[in-house]
């Protein structure tokens, strides 16, 4: 093979003119995505680990033909290839000098579930959630609940043998695998389970490891570790079972389970045929309160005997992380007695609620003997329990969003020990950490002994302080403890490269020769994912790190810039023990703070998640690493970094990766790490409008508070691109403005002309009643509603009226005053900054007297309180943002104050709300929810949609017409077609004219709505 081990101990690509054959004969020869560019390239050289390796070049392919015709075709051509679903590994098994191959795109089908044989056949890259989603109605799950179940693949899963916060009951991926089907390195398939039902090929290859295994039976039984929760190496005991959980209930022995957690190295799995389990339709949870840590890490071994189906560790930094978000406060604080050093979520699950009760009351008792009596804190009910375990990801969200180069690094964070040792163990890996100035949040699976932990390293830096360094040192400490408390080195993630060294170390010399053998039997031409269990590098090879320090051969350096907003926040840097971060702008960051923004990716793929929340809509309709959040960050990283050549901040790669990103903030609200692609791409877009210029469709959008209100004066004239033949044709041809879409219908009687029956206070009359304590507001008119649609506004007065409040609208002698959106949409910084103070100036006084600012359009008043911080407009815009609501927003407060109440009349029928992706954003929904909720007998359904595709002016771009329809159809379109007679609440003006557009329904913003039932 050509891309081998280096003798620097990293890889090498294949000669140049081979990944050109390569790429031309994929291209020729399958129907699949041949992306072979630097910037497609760059997007899959990382995984979530700290290792970054670029790729030969990707296929994406169409079906199982494809990715046959590309084994042959790397085989010919002696080129690696490695198999990749979500990517989400964490310690770099997914990253190599390779053809890689992501089947998570196409390969997704569910090709046979078996309900009453409990029994699913499906393709590699399926998504775990997505196959539960399937399952559901049959009352069965998949139990392996890898906590990236909403982004991880089947295939994935299985190359990782990978675990979930239930194993102690199901077992890992391993106990759950029946069969596989896949390629070999020489292009046979072969159908790979239970040894007594094989022939031919595989049957052989099965008395080979037979062979093998007893050959070393002796060392075997020695060497190997035997708790459950031990994945490193190949399963070379499948003949032979060391594990404290056999692979099979009956002792039956599969071939498919040497195969899972081989990381791809062995084959190219086609399908897998999982054992499922019933859906248990009762859990209880259990939260057990520990004045110490070490009391919780005694515990484990003695509350396994009830059976849970999970015991998982909380400590006290991530209780106080989630004492620290409003949202989980209360849940936590329902589920803690006083200030507890660490709690244990015990839960129990079956078929019958009062069993599970019982146990609940022997945890008690149990906790009792343990001398800790009246230290658990039952709940019951479901939706206390999800918070409950939401907290604990919150929480280690928040970890992982830790600004500043030091970062927690996954390399011994996956030891399994067994549980009598649990407490030393930590304890001395605790004091390891302090010895090399370094510290670590503990967390997860105490009921197998698997505690998650990651000291936090800066991989920036050589020397002392430096990341590698530390890492081996602790990595040598962690191995002796787990060597002396009879554990397991690799318990969850896998080995990839930060822990493939690790495996000779772990079993011997003797049991690594015999996986060795293996290797060479499957795959002797080594075509399947190279330096992976068998000659992996050095986990400290500088030369394979994302960020590599100065002393690796090409460190990582970004290339200064000036960048037009203030990203000073995220130019700090941390003090590892304290987490203590730096004043902002101290951090050396020769882009102001923007590159270290772009870089808080770590690739932990959450924003591939196709159902919940909204990120990332691009994904979710095109499947594509280059559109997801995680892509776009990984083309900025590269790009700011020099790594896609000169001036590529401002080049094509960097332009076509964010183009398909709607700005919907979905990723600044549910990114782990609070990666905000829509401000970079504000921060991208001025740059390369810098370069190249507006177009004469950017000024168009960008200036129509400018131009709205006069050509509101002629609005026949305004319309005519959709009256007259051929209009909106030749508006596509000229300005790129889609043909397909109507455009919203200028009127005469804008807010501004046709005053309406209101009774407007005056500034002054405000200001005083603010000043004063009473019940007055201002009321944002902004450009959208003002101009189209007027009525919203007016709605809104009268609502406030109703409730008791003095309304002044604010508006510029006839015309908006702008908050700067439009022109930020189109990278018009400068402009956007004249409009933004504009508006400050006429706010600071109702600022400065607490007079809500109340406005309608969500992306308008939003942006007063998000870009406005970042724009340079100095102290008043801080006042202003923590003054500023939404109309809901604001009722709510108001009403919960018990400072209004509105008599409505009941709806005439249900309503659906779509809410705006900046409301989601900014966690405003539920206020929504809350005020619709004052209309009696009324009960909201929130639908549960991404954005509606048509985002601002997205959705009137030609080139992204069939997008937004398709971004649309994904949730929002289908959800509402489901209840046609239902009352459809829509706050954003461009909501509204998608629904109008794709389904000819009328949304109404809240405020109309309630104006109605007054
Ligand atoms: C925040 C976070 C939390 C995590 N939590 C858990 C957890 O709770 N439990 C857990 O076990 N892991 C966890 N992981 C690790 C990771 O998510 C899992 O291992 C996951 O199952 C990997 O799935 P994937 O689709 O991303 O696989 P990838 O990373 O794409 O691939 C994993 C391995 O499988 C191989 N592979 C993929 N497809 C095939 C195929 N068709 N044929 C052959 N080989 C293939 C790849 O080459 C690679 O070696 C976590 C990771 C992160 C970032
Ligand atoms: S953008 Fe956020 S969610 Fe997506 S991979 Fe990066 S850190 Fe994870
Ligand atoms: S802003 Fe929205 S579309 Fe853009 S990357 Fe974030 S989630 Fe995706």
């Amino acid at each position: 093979m050509n891309a081998r081990a280096s003798p620097a101990g990293g890889t090498r690509p294949p000669p140049p003119d081979v990944c050109r054959r390569l790429e031309r004969r994929l291209r020729r020869e399958t129907r699949g995505e041949v992306l072979f560019d630097r910037a497609a390239r760059g997007r899959y050289a990382t995984d979530a680990s700290i290792y970054q390796i670029w790729p030969v070049g990707v296929f994406v392919p169409l079906d199982e033909r494809d990715v046959a015709t590309a084994i042959d075709i790397a085989r010919d051509l002696r080129v690696p290839v490695l198999a990749r679903g979500g990517g989400t590994s964490q310690c770099g098994q997914t990253v190599g000098a390779a053809l890689i191959i992501d089947l998570s795109k196409h390969l997704r089908r569910i090709l046979e579930v078996d309900p009453a044989g409990a029994i699913a056949v499906v393709e590699p890259g399926l998504v775990l959630d997505e196959l539960n989603a399937a399952l559901s109605p049959h009352g069965l799950w998949f139990p392996v609940d890898v906590s990236t179940g909403a982004q991880a693949t089947l295939g994935g899963m299985a190359g990782n043998n990978s675990c979930g916060s239930r194993s102690i009951a199901y077992g890992n991926m391993v106990h759950n695998v029946l069969g596989l089907d896949v390629w070999l390195s020489d292009g046979a398939r072969l159908e790979l389970g239970p040894v007594r039902t094989l022939e031919g090929r595989a049957a052989k290859i099965a008395a080979f490891v037979r062979d093998l295994a007893a050959s070393h039976a002796q060392t075997i039984a020695a060497r190997w570790p035997k708790v459950m929760r031990r994945v490193g190496g190949y399963n070379l005991d499948i003949f032979d079972n060391q594990s404290e959980r056999p692979y099979t209930a009956d002792g039956e022995v599969n071939l498919a389970h040497l195969f899972v957690g081989s990381e791809g190295t062995l084959g190219l799995t086609r399908a897998l045929r999982l054992k499922l389990a019933p859906t248990p339709p009762h859990r209880v949870l259990g939260i057990v309160n520990f004045s110490t840590f070490r009391a919780a890490m005694l515990a484990p071994q003695h509350l396994v005997e009830l059976r849970p189906s999970a015991i998982e560790l909380i400590d006290r930094i991530m209780i106080d992380l989630g004492l620290g978000n409003p949202s989980y406060r209360p849940l936590l604080e329902r589920a803690l007695i006083g200030r507890p050093a660490a709690i244990l979520l015990v839960e129990f699950s079956g078929e019958e609620l009062a069993p599970l009760r019982a146990k609940l009351r022997r945890l008690a008792e149990i906790m009792g003997d343990l001398g800790a009596p009246g230290s658990v804190v039952e709940i019951i009910d479901a939706p206390s329990q999800r918070g409950v375990w939401e907290v604990r990801k919150a929480g280690l969200n928040i970890m992982m969003s830790l600004k500043g180069d030091g970062k927690p690094v996954s390399f011994i964070e996956d030891c399994a020990v067994p549980l009598e040792h649990l407490a030393d163990y930590t304890d001395a890996l605790t004091e390891i950490f302090a010895k090399h100035g370094t510290h670590g949040t503990w967390y997860a699976h105490a009921s197998v002994g698997t505690l998650h932990v990651r000291p936090i390293l800066d991989m920036r830096r050589d020397g002392a302080a430096g990341g590698a360094g530390t890492m081996r040192a602790i990595a040598a400490e962690a191995a002796a403890l787990v060597r002396r408390y009879r554990g397991a080195y690799s318990g969850e993630h896998g080995d990839g490269l930060c822990r493939g060294e690790w495996i000779e170390w772990q079993f011997g010399a003797e049991i690594y020769q015999a996986f060795r053998a293996i290797k060479h039997e499957l795959d002797p031409i080594g075509l399947f994912n190279p330096d992976k269990i068998i000659d992996p590098p050095k986990m400290d090879d500088v030369a394979l790190f994302r960020f590599a320090p100065p002393s690796a051969p090409r460190p990582y350096r970004t290339q200064p810039l000036s960048p037009v907003l203030d990203w000073s926040a995220w130019n700090v840097q941390n003090d590892p023990l304290s987490e203590q971060i730096s004043a902002p702008g101290s951090g050396g960051d020769n882009t102001g703070g923007f590159a270290k923004a772009v870089e808080m990716c770590n690739n932990n793929g959450q924003c591939r998640q196709f159902d919940a929340g909204t990120m990332c809509p691009s994904f979710r309709a095109s499947r594509d690493e280059e559109h997801v959040t995680r892509g776009r960050a990984n083309t900025l990283r590269l790009a700011l970094s020099g790594q896609l050549g000169d001036d590529a901040l401002t080049g094509s790669a960097v332009r076509a990766a964010l183009d398909l990103c709607v700005s919907c903030k979905g990723c600044k609200r549910e990114c782990p790490t609070g990666v905000d692609m829509a401000r970079m791409k504000i921060e991208f877009l001025a740059h390369y409008k810098a370069r190249h210029g507006h177009t004469l469709r950017d000024r168009l959008f960008a200036r129509l508070p400018d131009y709205g209100p006069a050509l509101s004066r002629v609005p026949a004239l305004a319309n005519l691109r959709d009256r007259l033949p051929g209009g909106r044709r030749l508006s596509e041809r000229l300005l790129g403005l889609s043909a397909a879409r109507a455009l919203p219908r200028w009127r005469a009687d804008t807010f501004w002309r046709a005053r309406r029956e209101v009774a407007w206070a005056s500034r002054d009359q405000v200001l005083e009643a603010g000043a004063a304590g009473g019940k007055a507001v201002v009321l944002l008119v902004d450009t959208f509603n003002g101009t189209f649609e007027p009525e919203n506004l007016t709605a809104a007065a009268h609502v406030l009226h109703a409730a008791g409040y003095l309304v002044h609208a604010l508006e510029k002698r006839g015309r908006p005053y702008c908050c700067g959106r439009s022109y930020l949409s189109v990278g018009m910084i400068e402009r956007a900054r004249d409009k933004a103070m504009q508006l400050l100036r006429a706010l600071e006084a109702f600022a400065q007297r607490r007079v809500p600012i109340v406005g309608l359009e969500p992306s308008c008043l939003l942006t007063l309180r998000d870009e406005w911080l970042v724009m340079h407009l100095g102290e008043p815009a801080a006042l202003i943002a923590s003054n500023a609501w939404l109309l809901e927003e604001f009722l709510a407060r108001e009403a919960r104050a018990g400072r209004m109440s509105l008599a409505l009349r009941p709806a005439s029928a249900p309503i659906l709300l779509h809410g705006h992706c900046h409301q989601k954003a900014f966690g405003a929904v539920n206020a929504i929810l809350e005020v619709l909720r004052l209309i009696p007998g009324s009960q909201p359904r929130l639908i549960d949609s991404s954005c509606c595709g048509m985002a601002g002016s997205f959705g009137y771009e030609a080139e992204h017409h069939e997008m937004s329809m398709k971004m649309a159809e994904l949730k929002l379109f289908p959800a509402l077609r489901a209840v046609p007679e239902a009352i459809v609440v829509a706050d954003g003006t461009s909501c509204r004219h998608q629904i109008r557009d794709g389904l000819g329904r009328e949304a109404l913003h809240a405020a109309r709505l309630l104006e109605r039932l007054l």
